[in-house]
């Protein structure tokens, strides 16, 4: 067989629980501290942010926790998302590996996004609650989310990193579409951004500055909350009907990874497509490999440090311990701007220390170059983000080749590339460059780390 192989579920094959790791981890997370005194944070001081439904998820330990009706219900509408087995790939790298992707790129925002958004919307709205404030990179939480407040009849609004407001403009209007108002950060809204232009009024934003904004705006009202798209716990926990579902999918497959690969900007998709597999390695089972791929000039797991750190630039989010550049850090312009952010979900990075992750750092280009050659074979152009994934897969699956052995590698295709073609046609007209991160910068943004004892 040749043509590329897709192994599909039926709508109640959707797990009805999704899978918490914390249960499975060896040792508890460490704990989350509050920024002024230090002391782990009470779920009361949590409140003025985040639902209580969300809290409790965020510090809960139980193995498997039920997805809501309504959220399901929603989910019925592109989950589960297809398996693929990429033959046509596999022929075109002549590798004796079996290559599968799930594709999350089906989705009504094109992303594994909207697994949480749908999620964190429904907790707002049972809890009463008309707007979320939040903040996006290169868009596509944004995007998410404003379908969720749609769907849900909530107020969305969006802090956009102001590179990717002006080198996106589709994105804004995607996102109003739905009735959201998207911003460009740093904006004049907040405190946070007015300081932020005081020193640098050209300055073109970060997540980390984003994040301030949205968090002020949702501290000033009773009626407003803040969510976050990637790093936090509960945001890992929602991704994980990706790897549920796949695992399912393996068995119609009769097949098991033996390395399941995914991007890493706040590790979300990574943790969604990883962590059921993983948490089946850590109660005894199958022993896999997993690769985390981050962009080299953002390279938060590969040369950052474990400690604890701000999740913010203005330093009003608690601080979590987490491989971070520092939370001042401004990586350059890349195009994979999902991936674009100082630090790395908590959970990620424990279980990065704990050595069950081999992470690795890619400069764009060489992604770009994977993507092509995917589009080809399978005719998605992945996200710009995605391909990173897409090149440790090639990569791995030319490994086999030269040493001719067959290991099926799994990788999230967490999004499809249809609103980036910009970054295409920059790839295209040879004007993309790889981008180096400045020792200089990581060491001074590291320096700021806050000292925790
Ligand atoms: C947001 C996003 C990412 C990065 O976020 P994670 O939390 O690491 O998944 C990667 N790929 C796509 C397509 C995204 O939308």
């Amino acid at each position: 067989m040749t043509d590329s192989v897709k192994y599909v579920l039926d709508e109640r094959d959707i797990p009805r629980h999704w899978y918490n790791i914390v249960a499975d981890l060896p040792v508890p997370p460490p704990p989350v501290l509050h920024p002024g005194t230090h002391q782990p944070v009470t779920p009361d001081d949590l409140a003025p942010i985040f639902p209580m439904a969300v809290i409790e998820q965020e510090v809960s330990r139980e193995r498997e926790i039920e997805i809501p009706g309504p959220v399901r219900d929603i989910y019925r509408q592109w989950r589960p998302s297809p398996l693929y087995r990429a033959r046509r790939l596999e022929k075109m790298l002549d590798t004796p590996a079996r290559i599968y992707y799930k594709y999350e790129g089906v989705s009504p925002a094109g992303s594994h996004k909207p697994n949480t958004a749908i999620a964190q919307a429904f907790y707002n709205k049972q809890e009463g609650i008309k707007r979320i404030t939040t903040e996006t990179g290169a868009g596509q939480w944004g995007s998410a989310l404003s379908i969720a407040g749609a769907f849900f009849g909530l107020e969305i609004e969006v802090f956009m990193v102001k590179v990717s407001f002006q080198q996106k403009p589709y994105r804004r209007s995607f996102m109003e579409t739905f009735g959201a108002t998207c911003i460009a950060s740093p904006s004049d809204l907040t405190a946070a951004g007015r300081a932020v232009l005081a020193e640098h009024p050209d300055s073109t934003g970060s997540l980390g500055i984003a994040i301030s904004e949205a968090v002020e705006r949702a501290v000033q009202r009773d009626d407003t909350k803040y969510a976050l798209g990637s790093v936090l716990n509960h945001v890992m926990l929602h991704q994980t009907v990706i790897g549920l579902e796949a695992m399912k999918q393996f068995d119609l497959a009769g097949d098991y990874p033996d390395v399941v690969i995914a991007p890493t900007g706040g590790g979300s998709n990574f943790a969604g497509i990883t962590f059921p597999f993983l948490g089946e390695q850590l109660r005894g089972g199958r022993k896999i490999e997993l690769i985390a791929v981050e962009p080299s000039a953002c390279p938060s797991l590969t040369r950052g440090r474990y400690a604890y750190d701000f999740g913010d630039t203005a330093h009003l989010t608690p601080l979590v311990k987490m491989h971070t550049l520092g939370s001042t850090y401004m990586p350059p312009g890349f195009h994979a701007g999902g991936l674009r952010y100082h630090g790395m979900a908590p959970l990620v990075s424990q279980v990065t220390d704990l050595g069950l992750v081999n992470p690795r750092a890619y400069q764009q280009v060489q992604c770009f170059e994977a993507g092509l050659q995917f589009a080809k074979a399978e005719g998605i152009i992945p996200a710009p983000e995605a391909n990173h994934g897409v090149r440790a897969a090639i990569d791995e699956a030319l490994r086999c080749k030269e040493e001719g052995v067959s290991r099926a590698i799994l990788f999230n295709l967490c999004g499809h590339g249809n609103f980036d073609m910009q970054a295409y046609r920059d790839y295209l007209d040879g004007k993309l460059m790889d981008l180096e991160y400045d020792d200089g910068e990581i060491a001074m943004a590291l320096a700021g780390l806050p000292s925790v004892a």
